[in-house]
């Protein structure tokens, strides 16, 4: 029934564009284009300034061009060829019946779908669903499980004001704004029923009957259905539950987490989708197990009875290795939220808090972990690197109070990339030419990587240069547009254009800013780090970007002090901070930096992914050996490991020798390295930009990840042990 609104707003933009176009509209439905062969540039080609001005939103940017232009696109034989290529292209993909999927699982598991949950997704630029890490990785793990054919269905929450965009002031300080989202520009759905009414779940919030509508996204061959209780039907409060990512109070968050898990499982039913399986995506989601257990009792038994087949339908990924950042909520609050509910479980309070007891036999006293209760409820449970994997295991070894630590049932799969998503097409040419000409669908052949060396020293040079090039002049628009904003002088606005060198050592540091990790590592010591960057025969640049949490003051004085570094006249145009980093950002960055620099306080890094994308492009990692550096960093061949394995508790001690270790690598290898050039290519460098991607790619991308998921999480056990591995090849 969805699909027949789906419909029915493609055709309204069909009736618009002029043959032979109409297939842009359909494009523009679903965000296969982002991965598709031609990226951006089908849309990009249309209006580059509509383009940029609306996020990259194929939608908005159809919907909003005018008719000329679109008559003028239709009279142009190489881009109406381009279009019904790419159109037929995406048809093709749709319908395939020839997948990963259907090669290697029993037939009987591709019936009915896996659910993913998760409560944030970072899938295009447009869509405001994501803050960080979490949300790419969910939205990476879904496309590629649509390019390996595997039927899976994501369930997660549409924010009226997304995550909070970032300005910052003259002084360096972090503002929020919070745009107000039209959703009927977005490429999404509103899910309807056969009289044109929006589908809707009802569920009891805070004392009041809470009404959310579903929105569907196609994702390749692949439905995510978000929820939203922006509805005239509900109270204003109501309609805030799902007014911005990671914003409001505690008890927003307590009533979004209730909308994702209760609400979820709810919609799922509504839509008339039978999972076989729940996979949990961090434990925001664990309420969902309520609600299985919930309906499941309406034909069976009593909670007790029913809670091994609850079971036996979730999995649960954590990624979180600090208690302090599991999502808890006190009993106190919680309560109000579940009255009704515990007794249509048929449990008394107690028994229902003790469900989220991080110690079991203790109580009264212990807040509700989410994290608890999707592990007591779920068959199985992983971390997201080996390095989280172990912790995790230390950290919940308290749930499981007869099995020694090595024992405790949390196992790990390291997170990877959507490698389609993230490589610059310029080098995805050269994997064409050099690797094989369909290299990303053979993304996990070693032997086929190991072909990168047949590529000429100077062809990847150049193309990285040509990357380089690009991400320089796309800073120095960010930064120039934000200093005329901002109103400074003029001639700061125009010196915008003279900063950065394509010829100087690049590093890129981009993520979440979080203390722990260490934003202004690099400034630890700020007269040093002068030094570096200011060296007259070999300097060094570097570009930042990244949000701190409204609430996170520390982190953005951390911003504010790498703000206030930059400013001093020797580095000047060394260091420069690009506001507002979201996905685009961040493909334009990692596609061109030389260097990524990754400084967390070890072991809080769960994974991490960035530099993965990183090494898709040819770019080398300089990290801390914690999540997945750890395990892909090989000494001497493929990057740099700052520091090493043992820890030490006192921060400040730590701090102090890993900036030191860091300094030290600049000043003696990285830095030589890169500037010992011949006829301006720097041989040695280009080995290690072809050791990063030959010994990285093969194993660090989604392709890779979903199988391991789809062997040690999702197959039913049996299944698993009939076939102990399920090739990729
Ligand atoms: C990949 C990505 C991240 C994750 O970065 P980490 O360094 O792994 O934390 C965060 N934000 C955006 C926009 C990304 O693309």
């Amino acid at each position: 029934m969805q699909s027949q609104t789906a419909i029915a707003h493609i055709q309204h933009l069909q009736d618009k564009i002029a043959y032979p176009l109409q297939g842009l509209a359909k494009l523009a439905f679903n965000c296969w284009w982002s991965w598709s062969s031609e990226h951006l540039s089908i849309f990009r080609n249309i209006d580059f300034e509509k383009w940029e001005q609306c996020q990259h939103n194929p939608v908005e940017l159809l919907e909003t061009v005018p008719s000329e232009r679109l008559a003028q696109l239709a009279a142009d034989p190489e881009y109406c060829q381009r279009v019904l290529e790419l159109v037929a292209q995406f048809e093709q993909y749709l319908v395939t019946q020839d997948t990963w999927a259907s090669r290697n699982l029993p037939p009987d598991q591709l019936q009915k779908p896996i659910a993913y949950f998760s409560i944030e997704y970072g899938i295009v630029r447009c869509l405001p669903t994501y803050s960080g890490g979490l949300g790419i990785l969910a939205a990476d793990h879904l496309k590629s499980a649509s390019d390996l054919g595997l039927p899976i269905v994501g369930i997660g929450l549409l924010y009226r004001q997304g995550y909070f965009k970032q300005q910052l002031d003259f002084t360096g300080w972090q503002q929020e704004i919070y745009p107000d989202y039209r959703f009927e520009e977005l490429p999404i759905e509103l899910c309807r029923d056969a009289q044109g009414e929006a589908l809707t779940v009802t569920l009891q919030i805070r004392d009041r009957q809470v009404r959310a509508q579903i929105w569907q996204v196609q994702i390749g061959r692949i439905n995510l259905y978000l929820l939203d209780t922006h509805r005239e039907d509900n109270e204003q409060i109501d309609r805030w539950i799902t007014g911005q990512l990671y914003g409001g109070g505690q008890d927003t968050r307590l009533a979004q987490e209730y909308l994702l898990g209760i609400g979820g499982v709810r919609a799922l039913q509504l839509l008339g989708i039978k999972p076989q399986l729940y996979h949990l995506n961090e434990g925001h989601a664990a309420f969902a197990t309520l609600e299985i257990a919930r309906q499941l009792m309406e034909s069976t038994g009593t909670f007790d009875e029913v809670r091994p087949l609850v079971r036996d339908r979730c999995v649960f990924t954590t990624h979180t290795p600090v208690p302090a950042g599991h999502d808890i909520f006190p009993r106190d609050q919680i309560a109000p939220y579940f009255t009704h509910y515990w007794q249509q479980l048929g449990l008394s309070k107690e028994a229902f808090l003790d469900l989220g007891n991080r110690h079991p036999g203790k109580d009264g006293w212990e807040p509700f972990n989410m994290t608890a209760l999707a592990l007591k409820m779920s068959r199985s449970a992983n971390g997201v690197s080996q390095l989280n994997g172990k912790t995790c295991r230390q950290m919940w070894s308290c749930l499981y109070s007869n099995v020694p630590v090595e024992e405790v049932p949390i196992g790990q799969i390291t997170n990877g990339v959507h490698h389609r998503t993230w490589t610059a097409p310029l080098i995805a040419d050269l994997y064409k030419q050099y690797l094989h000409p369909d290299w990303a669908t053979h993304v996990t052949d070693a032997q086929m990587w190991a072909k990168v060396d047949a590529i000429p020293d100077d062809e990847l040079w150049w193309r990285h240069q040509r990357l380089q090039a690009a991400l320089i002049a796309y800073t120095r628009l960010q930064i120039k547009q934000a200093r005329e904003r901002r109103g400074e002088p003029t001639e700061a606005i125009a010196a915008a254009e003279q900063l950065l060198d394509p010829n100087i050592l690049t590093i890129g540091f981009a993520r979440r800013f979080s203390s722990y990790k260490r934003g202004d590592l690099i400034t630890y010591d700020p007269e040093r780090a002068r030094a570096i960057f200011s060296n007259p025969e070999r300097p060094v640049q570097m570009i930042v970007a990244g949000k701190a949490h409204p609430a996170d003051e520390e982190s953005k004085r951390i911003i504010q002090r790498l703000i206030k570094w930059s400013h001093h006249s020797d580095v000047r145009n060394r260091l420069v901070f690009v506001e507002d980093y979201d996905m685009h950002i961040a493909q334009k960055l990692v596609q061109g930096v030389d260097v990524w620099l990754n400084t967390p306080r070890r072991p809080h890094e769960a994974s991490g992914t960035s530099g993965q994308k990183v090494a898709f492009n040819g770019g080398i990692n300089c990290s801390i050996l914690d999540g997945w550096w750890c395990e892909a960093y090989q000494e001497g061949v493929n990057g740099w490991a700052i520091g090493d394995t043992a820890d030490n508790d006192d921060t400040e001690i730590q701090d102090r020798a890993d900036a030191e270790s860091l300094y030290e690598l600049l000043e003696t290898e990285i830095i030589p390295c890169y500037y010992d050039q011949t006829a301006g290519i720097p041989h040695r460098w280009v080995q290690m930009m072809k050791a990063s991607m030959r010994t990285i790619a093969p194993f660090f991308n989604t392709d890779r990840m979903v199988a391991d998921y789809v062997n040690q999480m999702y197959l039913p056990k049996h299944e698993v042990s009939k076939r102990a591995k399920v090739e990729m090849h």
